[in-house]
């Protein structure tokens, strides 16, 4: 989406339509405030101003109610710099976060469950006389498997406790145990009441002088709370990984700062195989083009070291390089504390190639490869505040052909273009690097000078109309330019000033065309 200096939208695509509930073109002319919900719309206002402040890119989470239920997007929103590097535009693009969030944080509370339940799982002891048949349980135990204090049952009834699809595992079990082999097992059982719970119990046997086994006893534990938690976590867990591998982007768990775990499309994007990446200390393993590090975006740190989201040009092993955004997040545990940190990388090469045309689009006139008129007024704002705060000049020369219409008239409306563009050539050659060209309406161009007063533009407006009358223009032949200038320190705001010099224009066509009228004009 792309939006003018104030928030107005000025272009933004399906997706993001259907993200705020409106049709492509109800999303013109509007702000955030009129789009989105308050809250929504004051994280994107601030990271607008701080855009705007710094020159550097913001990334923002934010949430939505879409036709499709809620949604949490990361909003990137950056700066589109004009030709002269002034900041003319808010550009963002929102990715939907939302399954990724999801599953994130199922897996972590997973996680605290599962913890929570090995605390709370219950212990009781047994014995057992060897030979014998009668089991003793501690009252804990009889609890556990939902029967009265005391409660003693005999190795057969033990067994005909447990799960039917257990009953024969257990005999085995309970078999070895006598013999002194078997250590540990776990099993269901079903207790009086009808619960199913999941016991792990384990033995030791005790030894007379002989070495004969006369004592058999342990510890049986309640864990049902844990196989369902573990169940669950691997359930989530593996849907997390689903997640994770079906994400487009690469994606990068970093734990105490090396690289611990990366999916399949960060090994494709970097062209790396995962057993080089495990293991590898960031900044990320793939190096730099050769100018050096990796330029850090937004005033932030390089990928890998801090939170935030960095657009760095990277190279693979083959050399080709592409332009990739990572957003680096702090991966947290269910205290809070941080585990360590989650990168995303995702190739943006070309939706920077189809950004850097679609904002050339919208600045540039398509006849003559000028800025447009909305790109001249959005730095001319700029260039008054810059000039108020430096105490610097600027003016403003508004140029116009002379009797144009009449080109068209003889030549037709072909050569009349061509025409256009031979004229915007030559005025462009005049422009210095820290000007602006525009044309501003059909044969009309304004021309923006910072540092020049009103003395300075006129010599700058005498030369444009000369290098268009000295040689004739194909195929129109020879034309001439009429032109008004005025200057900021003559004006009162940038309407004025404009307004002005459209004056002095204005005269210089009532003056018979063919000259540069000045603002304020000499009296008589
Ligand atoms: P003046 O000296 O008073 O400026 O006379 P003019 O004929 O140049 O001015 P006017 O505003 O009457 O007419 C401007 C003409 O410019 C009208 C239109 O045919 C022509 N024009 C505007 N845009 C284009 C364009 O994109 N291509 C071509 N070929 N002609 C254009
Ligand atoms: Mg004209
Ligand atoms: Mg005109």
């Amino acid at each position: 989406m792309l939006r003018d200096l104030g928030g107005r939208v000025l272009n933004a695509n399906a997706a993001a339509a259907a993200a705020l509930g409106v049709v492509p073109d109800r999303l013109l002319g509007r702000t955030a405030a009129e789009l989105c919900p308050p809250a929504v719309a004051v994280a994107i206002e601030d990271a607008d101003r701080r855009v705007i402040a710094t020159g550097g890119q913001m990334a923002v989470e934010v949430e939505l109610e879409t036709p499709w239920g809620g949604r949490a997007y990361e909003l990137v929103v950056y700066p589109v710099l004009g030709p002269g590097g002034a900041t003319i535009a808010i550009g963002s693009f929102a990715i939907d976060v939302t399954e990724r969030r999801r599953a994130q944080s199922l897996a972590l509370e997973r996680e605290r469950q599962l913890v929570e339940a090995q605390e709370a799982a219950r212990v009781g002891s047994w014995e057992l006389a060897v030979p014998g048949d009668r089991l003793r349980w501690s009252d804990e135990l009889c609890l556990i498997f939902g029967c009265p204090p005391g409660f003693s049952p005999t190795v057969e009834e033990y067994v005909a406790m447990a799960h039917p699809d257990d009953r024969e595992e257990v005999r085995r079990r309970v078999g070895r145990a006598r013999e002194g082999t078997l250590r540990e097992s776990e099993h269901r059982i079903i207790r009086p009441d009808g619960e199913v719970r999941w016991i792990h119990t384990r033995g030791y046997g005790r030894r007379d002088a002989e070495g004969r086994l006369t004592h058999l006893w342990g510890t049986s534990q309640d864990i049902t709370e844990r196989i369902v938690r573990e169940q669950e976590l691997q359930r989530s867990r593996a849907y997390y990984e689903t997640i994770v591998a079906a994400m487009g982007e690469g994606y990068c768990l970093t734990i105490d700062g090396n690289v611990s775990a990366v999916n399949d499309a960060l090994c494709e994007l970097i062209g790396l195989a995962r057993e080089h990446l495990i293991g590898a200390p960031p900044p990320f393993p793939c190096p730099p083009p050769a100018d050096g590090e990796p330029t850090a975006v937004g005033g932030a740190e390089p990928a890998g070291r801090e939170d935030g989201t960095f657009e760095i040009t990277l190279r693979r092993p083959d050399g080709t390089t592409f332009e990739a955004e990572v957003t680096t997040r702090p991966a947290r545990n269910p205290d809070g504390t941080v585990l360590g940190l989650v990168s995303t990388f995702r190739d943006v090469s070309a939706r920077l190639r189809y950004e850097r045309e679609l904002e050339r689009l919208a600045t540039t006139d398509p006849l003559t490869g000028l800025a447009n008129h909305r790109a001249f007024h959005e730095r001319l704002g700029a260039e008054a505040a810059r000039s108020r705060r430096h105490g610097r000049p600027l003016s403003l020369v508004i140029l116009d052909i002379d009797h144009f219409k009449l080109v068209n008239d003889l030549h037709g409306h072909p050569s009349g273009d061509r025409a256009l563009r031979e004229v915007a050539g030559r005025l462009r050659r005049l422009a210095r690097a820290d000007e602006l060209l525009a044309r501003v309406g059909g044969e009309e161009f304004a021309w923006l000078l910072p540092d020049s007063d009103a003395t300075g533009a006129l010599a700058a407006a005498e030369r444009a109309r000369i290098a268009i009358r000295e040689t004739p223009v194909e195929p129109a032949g020879t034309l001439t330019l009429s032109a008004g200038v005025c200057d900021l320190a003559h004006a009162a705001d940038v309407t004025e000033l404009y307004r002005r010099a459209d004056e002095a224009l204005y005269l210089a066509k009532r003056g018979g065309r063919d000259r540069s009228v000045c603002h304020p004009v000499a009296g008589p």
